[in-house]
C-alpha cells in the first residue's frame, strides 16, 4: 500500500499537471461515481446494515439518495458555477473588466463520521471533485463495513493520483493531519474538530468544520401540537437519535405539555409498535461507547416513554425523559442517540435560560402559529440553520448552505455552495489601455481635491 506521504506527492503531481481542472472529465468523473453508486445501492445498504442495521428505507433516503440527488444537482450546474462571474467595475479603475474566476485549492483532505457514513463522506467529496480537487478521503473506523465499500467505490471510480480513501483510526487521522494540505474538511464531534483546526493553523490551511451541538426544539402553545409530535418524533428516532441535526431536547409550553407528551408516545408506537426492538424500521447503536453513554442517560428524570435496553444488541429504545437534571449525563452535552429530554416553560425568558446554557447549536426547530414569536426566537439565538414546523429537513434543500456557526463549526455546503467553498475565489480587474487618468500618479497637486470631490463615486 502507497504510503500517505507518497501518495500526497502524487496527488500533488496530478494536481499541478492540469488533470483535474477541465470542466468535461470533472463531469465525466462525476458520472462515473453515479454509475458505480447506482450499480452498487442494494450493497451500500447492505454495510449500513451491516454496521448498525440501519433500515433500508433510511439508508436509501438519507445516504445514498440523498447523495445521487447532489450528484445530479453537480453535474448539471457546474459548468454554469465554474464560469467566470462579471462583476460592476469600480470607478477608481477605470476603464476595466472586472470578474472573480474560481479556481480549485489543490489537495482537499476530508475526514468524515459514522453516524451517516456514506452520504457524510460523499457529499463533501463530490464537491471537492466538481470544484478540481484532489481527495484523500478518511472515513470512520467505527462504521467498517460502509468505509470498506467506499474504498471499493472510490478505487473503481478514480485513479488514487485523483481520489483515494485511506482507512483507519485515530492514528491514521493523525498522521493525515500532520501532513500539508490546501483544504480540510471536517464533519465530527466539537471535540476533535478543535484538534483538527490546531493542525490545519500549523500549515495556515482553511478549513470547514461541520460539528454538533445541543440542538433545541420549541413547542408554543398555539403549535398544532398532534403534527408537531408526529415530525418530532420522526427527527428524533430517524437513524435511531444519532443524527447531528436530531432534536436535542424539546422545551414545550406549559399548557400543551401533556397533550404532547401523549402524542409524542402515541407516534412512537404507531411508527415502530408496541415492540420496538422487533420493528425492522428502527437502527441500533453504532458503538459499543456510545451505547454505555446513552444508556448511562435512561437513570435520571422522569421516564415517560420507554428507557428499555438490550446490552448484546445495543438497543436503546425511544426514551421521553421528563425534567432531567442540568447535571445529568442527558444535558451535559449533546445526546445523540434516541433519548428525548422534555422541560416545560410558562415564559419566553426561560427559554432562553436553558438555549444559553449551551454554545450555538447546529439547529433550532420552533413550532408555532404565532408570527411575532416565530420572529423572536429566530432573531434572538444563533443556530446553524433549522425549521418553522418541522425537524431535519432544511438539510435536504440543495440551494442552501449546510453547516453550523460558533461551536457547531463553520462553513456551509451542498450544491452550489460545496463548489464554492472547495474553490478560491480570484478578483481579476483587467485594465483597458486606451486611457490611463493620471491622478493616481505623483507629483499629486489637484488630486487631493479630485479625490475629495468624488469620493462617493469611488
Ligand atoms: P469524531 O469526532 O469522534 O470522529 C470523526 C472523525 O475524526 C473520524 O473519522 C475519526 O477517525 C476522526 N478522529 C477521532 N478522534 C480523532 C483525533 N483525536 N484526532 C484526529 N482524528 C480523530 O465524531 P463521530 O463520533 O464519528 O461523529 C459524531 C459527531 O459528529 C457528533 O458530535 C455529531 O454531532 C457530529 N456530526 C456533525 C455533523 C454535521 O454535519 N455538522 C454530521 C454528523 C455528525
Amino acid at each position: 500500500m502507497t504510503s500517505i506521504p507518497s501518495l500526497l506527492v502524487e496527488q500533488h503531481d496530478f494536481f499541478s499537471s492540469g488533470s483535474t481542472k477541465p470542466l468535461t472529465s470533472r463531469k465525466q468523473a462525476l458520472k462515473r461515481l453515479k454509475k458505480a453508486i447506482v450499480e452498487r445501492e442494494d450493497a451500500i445498504c447492505d454495510a449500513l446494515y451491516s454496521d448498525f442495521k440501519k433500515p433500508k428505507f433510511e439508508s436509501l433516503a438519507t445516504e445514498t439518495q440523498m447523495v445521487l440527488a447532489e450528484l445530479n444537482h453537480i453535474i448539471n450546474n457546474v459548468a454554469f458555477w465554474a464560469r467566470p462571474k462579471r462583476v460592476p467595475l469600480s470607478l477608481s479603475n477605470f476603464p476595466s473588466r472586472d470578474w472573480i474566476q474560481y479556481e480549485p485549492f489543490g489537495q482537499v483532505l476530508v475526514i468524515s463520521p459514522w453516524n451517516y457514513p456514506f452520504m457524510l463522506a460523499m457529499s463533501p467529496l463530490i464537491g471537492a471533485v466538481a470544484a478540481g480537487n484532489t481527495v484523500v478521503l478518511k472515513p470512520s473506523e467505527l462504521s467498517p463495513a460502509t468505509s470498506k465499500i467506499l474504498d471499493d467505490i472510490i478505487s473503481e471510480v478514480f485513479d488514487a493520483k485523483h481520489v483515494a480513501v485511506v482507512e483507519g483510526g485515530v492514528e491514521t487521522s493523525q498522521e493525515l493531519l500532520a501532513q500539508k494540505w490546501n483544504y480540510i474538511f471536517f464533519t465530527g464531534s466539537t471535540r476533535v474538530g478543535k484538534i483538527v483546526y490546531k493542525s490545519a493553523a500549523a500549515h495556515l490551511t482553511p478549513v470547514t468544520l461541520e460539528l454538533g451541538g445541543k440542538n433545541p426544539c420549541i413547542i408554543d402553545a398555539s403549535a398544532p401540537v398532534k403534527l408537531a409530535a408526529k415530525r418530532i418524533v420522526w427527527g428524533k428516532f430517524i437513524n435511531a437519535g444519532q443524527t447531528c441535526l436530531a432534536p436535542d431536547y424539546l422545551l414545550v409550553h406549559e399548557a400543551v405539555k401533556d397533550k404532547l407528551v401523549a402524542a409524542l408516545q402515541h407516534h412512537i408506537i404507531e411508527f415502530y409498535g408496541e415492540d420496538v426492538q422487533a420493528s425492522n424500521d428502527f437502527a441500533r447503536i453504532a458503538t459499543e461507547g456510545q451505547y454505555k453513554r446513552l444508556k448511562a442517560m435512561l437513570n435520571d428524570g422522569t421516564l415517560r416513554f420507554g428507557g428499555k435496553f438490550d446490552d448484546d444488541d445495543r438497543y436503546i429504545s425511544p426514551t421521553l425523559l421528563e425534567n432531567p437534571s442540568m447535571d445529568s449525563e442527558a444535558m451535559q452535552g449533546e445526546i445523540f442517540g434516541p433519548v428525548l429530554p422534555i422541560f416545560s416553560y410558562e415564559k419566553e425568558s426561560d427559554i432562553e435560560r436553558y438555549i444559553e446554557n449551551y454554545g450555538r447549536p447546529l439547529a433550532l426547530y420552533v413550532f408555532s402559529n404565532r408570527k411575532s414569536f416565530l420572529k423572536r426566537i429566530l432573531t434572538r439565538f444563533s443556530f446553524g440553520g433549522g425549521a418553522i414546523n418541522d425537524t431535519v429537513i432544511h438539510i435536504t434543500n440543495k440551494n442552501m448552505p449546510f453547516g453550523g456557526v460558533g461551536n457547531s463549526g463553520f462553513g456551509g455546503y451542498h450544491g452550489k455552495h460545496s463548489f464554492e467553498l472547495f474553490s478560491h475565489k480570484k478578483s481579476i480587474v483587467k485594465k483597458a489601455n486606451w486611457l490611463d487618468l493620471p491622478f493616481r500618479y505623483p507629483p499629486y497637486n489637484m488630486a487631493e481635491t479630485l479625490i475629495k470631490k468624488f469620493k462617493h463615486l469611488l
